[in-house]
């Protein structure tokens, strides 16, 4: 069979879950028994997302070949078995990048390179490169139809319907359908300009997904076919929702899955939802009540800046049957006497991770107060380096004592730049990223929270933990219980005379799934759990 394309597009504006849309038709349609994959292609310049600001981009999400992605590829990862590499990703940036070095290289000698065919071919090339083996693969484009810099991305996908055929390549587009109160009205002007729009450049979406606050009445849905030119069965309602993990039970009550089968030519085969409904109801009415987590980081404001943190704490609820309340606490703020006024209704404390200095006393403070006073705590990356030092210089006395990331002429550098990356100032893809396989130590609770001896988690990180002043942090009570197996690099500390403790130099949020609930997630959320009954 070929692979058929599932093409998502989006209008009106932005920050309307593309990325969950597409990935909960992959979870539909892997419900289904067809093998998926999905890719996102974005428009800005950027070659990759790393180099953005979280204020700018949200999260920067790391897959296991070690590329820095957007996070639409999280909730791909999330929803489906689809594992995201490099080709799972490409922005207007790589795509450039490839053709002007194809140009340099002398691959189209004599001949004026331009968008269309040469960019467009390195579009449609990107897209095919892991098509191998796949029943079906959704393509989602960044950005609303409108922009400029979307133009290449929504010519190449129009060429590449032409050439594929009808039943094989669908083109769906999500837009809004806001209400208008005081008319007390579902409006639908601004879904007919955004086809209009995607019309002119060639193209006509065979299905909408309506992005609304209600269900949308039969008259509307009629009144939308109508002037947009489709189905009235494929206007889709994409009701909001209380978990993301409904999306796509919503979707499929409205009969998308169904629909994109009919269009793309594709045998009817039942679905089995039966674990993915019992996992959105565990969400929704758990038995165990609620626990409170204070994240103490530094783009706390911008909720996409930690997404895929946001939804490991919402997999480790699942596993222990709790809500998992989220306190985002800007570490910038923590002064004088605020720390304790901040993380007193938690339960657990969280500092994950993070680039540069604002806010590090603050994470300092908070992870102090944690040590102290017993109540759980997690580390992640930044916060693993913050715990170090914390330890440093709060129990081994090594005043000052500081990662060379915040200030370079620290008497004690217990965190210092890799060492491979010494002089070089370049930016860009060149921090230690990806999979790295670790070994924990037998009994420590990492060991007993993973039950395996070796495991792989993904990185993201231009400073590590400096050995030279380990073992005076060993002999205060610091345990190294996660390491390389070279033990070239320290993974994971933790502080076995405390309930729970643990830090981590890797991200083990981008792998934690809701039907596969991270153990370190799992653990810290057990851990919030039972200091939650002390506290009664
Ligand atoms: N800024 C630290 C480093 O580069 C931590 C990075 C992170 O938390 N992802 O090593």
């Amino acid at each position: 069979m070929p692979t058929k394309y599932i093409f998502i597009t989006g209008g009106v504006v932005s920050s309307l879950g593309k990325g969950l849309a597409a990935a909960s038709i992959g979870r539909l349609m892997e419900a289904r028994g067809f093998s998926v994959t999905l890719q996102k292609l974005d428009p800005y310049l950027n070659v990759d997302p790393g180099t953005m600001s979280p204020y700018q981009h949200g999260e920067v999400y790391v897959t296991d070949d070690g590329v820095e992605t957007d996070l639409d590829l999280g909730h791909y990862e999330r929803f489906t078995s689809t594992v995201c590499s490099r080709d799972h990703n490409f922005t207007s940036g790589r795509i450039y990048e490839q053709v002007i070095a194809r140009e340099r290289r002398g691959d189209y000698l004599g001949g004026t390179v331009q968008v269309i065919p040469h960019v467009t071919d390195e579009i449609k090339q990107a897209i095919r490169r892991i098509s191998k083996g796949i029943d079906i693969q959704i393509v989602e484009i960044g950005g609303t139809v409108g922009d400029i810099e979307s133009l290449p991305f929504l010519e190449a996908i129009r060429q590449f319907r032409l050439e594929a055929g009808r039943s094989d390549a669908v083109f769906v587009h999500l837009t809004l359908v806001p209400y208008i109160g005081p008319a007390g009205e579902l409006k639908t002007k601004p879904t007919q300009h955004s086809v209009r729009d995607l019309r002119a450049i060639g193209i006509q979406p065979d299905v909408l997904m309506c992005r609304t606050d209600r269900f949308i009445p039969k008259e509307i849905k009629k009144k939308i076919a109508l002037f947009c030119n489709v189905p009235e069965d494929a206007v889709i309602t994409a009701k909001d929702v209380e978990t993301i993990y409904e999306v796509p039970l919503v979707l499929a009550k409205e009969g998308l899955d169904a629909i994109l089968l009919k269009l793309l030519d594709l045998p009817y085969r039942d679905k089995n939802m039966d674990e993915w409904v019992t996992m959105v109801d565990r969400v929704k009415n758990p038995k165990s009540g609620e626990v409170s987590i204070g994240i103490v980081g530094k783009y706390v404001t911008y909720e996409d800046s930690y997404k895929s943190l946001n939804e490991a704490l919402t997999h480790g609820g699942i596993a222990n049957d709790v809500r998992v309340k989220l306190r985002w606490i800007e570490a910038d703020n923590l002064v004088d006497g605020q720390l304790e006024e901040a993380i007193a209704p938690c339960h657990g404390i969280l500092v994950p991770g993070g680039f540069g200095l604002r806010g590090v006393s603050g994470m300092l403070e908070a992870i102090r107060h944690a040590r102290e006073k017993r109540i759980p705590f997690f580390g992640i990356c930044l916060g693993l380096q913050c715990a170090v030092i914390e330890f440093a210089r709060n129990v081994c006395g090594l005043k000052d004592a500081d990662s060379s990331e915040f200030n370079l002429s620290t008497p004690y550098p217990v965190i210092y730049k890799l060492r491979e990356l010494e002089g070089v100032e370049r930016m860009g893809g060149n921090m230690r990223l990806g999979h790295w396989p670790c070994v924990l130590q037998p009994g420590s609770q990492a060991h007993l929270a993973y039950g395996q001896a070796e495991i792989s988690e993904r990185h993201r990180h231009r400073y590590e933990v400096n050995r030279e002043y380990l073992d005076a942090m060993i002999k205060k009570g610091l345990k190294v219980s996660g390491e390389t197996p070279d033990r070239r690099f320290v993974e994971i500390v933790e502080l076995p005379d405390h309930p729970y403790f643990l830090s981590c130099q890797f991200h083990p949020e981008f792998k934690s799934k809701p039907m596969l609930p991270h153990p370190l997630f799992r653990s810290f959320i057990g851990a919030c759990k039972q200091f939650r009954q002390t506290q009664r």
